[in-house]
């Protein structure tokens, strides 16, 4: 068995990219001194602040909820809570709505849950079949990410958040560049950084990913250790993905050669700076938002892409 590297310890992280193995304790002081340098490096944060977790119930999440609830502790000018989007996935997201609402209620955290049914009108089940009646192209998750977007967006706004944290980690996040990069979808590589925004339009919330820099592997075990994760439900849509063979690719490659993933963080940096010095991309903060024709919501087209999707649909009258 792997012994800590600092104390000798049995190990419960090993990292062969940093020839590095850390028992319980030196993992946590680990990471918390990597999300810490991120959030400095990258100012995620002002000292005062509503902060809303976007949360899934799911691992990542979970863990930085669980991560910002604690640091606020000791920061007196910030204020956490969460903030669940309900899709409406039948046999899947009822089991994760419930493991947020059971530790927001045990560790008194606010939190609010925005439907799919309330802010589109349909769940995401229905719009999915709506979508293949009417001969769309779209995958599920396209509909799924557009919508969460939309309405995490407005929901953070009408609850007063300064900023939205995502628990997208560096997984996450090269997962997305290569997917973007197999599309030829250079202009959305741009949104990749640790922070989205502050855009000039006064209904977009900033954006900001205090897991930028950490490992999906380590984000799974600092959740385990606090016991926040408590079983695995998957997303029945999942697997009709691009992202899942993707993800099976990207962890074989690391496999293979250990820092594969921090190579592809570094690689998506330089994109970002050249595609920027380009002018290649989504408006910039200077340049400002659009404000959608349609629905008055900030929008990097002059009609947002969530009201373009419900016009294919069907489902929004103009
Ligand atoms: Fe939405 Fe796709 Fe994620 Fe399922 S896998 S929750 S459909 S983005
Ligand atoms: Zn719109």
């Amino acid at each position: 068995m792997a012994k800590c590297s600092i104390c000798g310890k049995p190990a419960v992280y090993v990292s062969r990219a940093a020839g590095l193995a850390l028992c319980q304790r030196h993992f946590l002081e680990y990471f918390d001194r990597k999300v810490r340098r991120t959030i400095r490096r990258y100012q995620l944060f002002k000292p005062r602040e509503h902060i809303v977790v976007a949360a899934s119930g799911g691992k990542d999440s979970m863990a930085l909820l669980h991560y910002l609830h604690n640091l606020a502790k000791r920061v007196p000018g910030w204020k956490v809570s969460a903030l669940l989007v309900d899709e409406g996935i039948g046999g899947y997201r009822e089991y994760t709505v419930k493991r947020l609402v059971d530790y927001a209620e045990e560790h008194g955290v606010e939190y609010y849950i925005a439907k799919f049914k309330d802010y589109i009108g349909y769940t995401l089940d229905k719009i999915v079949r709506m979508g293949r009646e009417k001969g769309l192209p779209y995958l599920p998750c396209t509909y799924c990410g557009v919508f969460r977007r939309y309405i995490m967006n407005r929901a953070a706004r009408e609850i007063g958040a300064t900023v939205v944290a995502t628990g997208h980690n560096l997984d996450d996040i090269v997962q997305t560049f290569l997917m973007n990069v197999l599309g030829n979808d250079w202009a959305k590589i741009v949104r990749l950084g640790p922070v989205s925004g502050p855009a000039n339009h006064p209904r977009f919330v900033r954006k900001v990913k205090p897991f930028y820099e950490v490992l999906e592997k380590e984000t799974t075990l600092y959740a385990v250790l606090h016991g926040l994760y408590t079983g695995f439900e998957e997303c029945p849509y999942a697997q009709m993905s691009m992202r899942w063979t993707v993800r099976r690719m990207i962890n074989e490659l690391e496999e293979r050669s250990p820092g594969v993933k921090y190579s592809l963080l570094r690689s998506l940096e330089t994109a970002i700076g050249i595609l920027r010095r380009q002018g290649i991309g989504e408006p910039s903060d200077e340049e400002g938002l659009y404000t959608c024709a349609l629905c008055g919501e900030p929008a990097a087209h002059p009609i947002c892409r969530a009201c373009q999707l419900r016009l294919e649909l069907g489902i929004m009258e103009v």
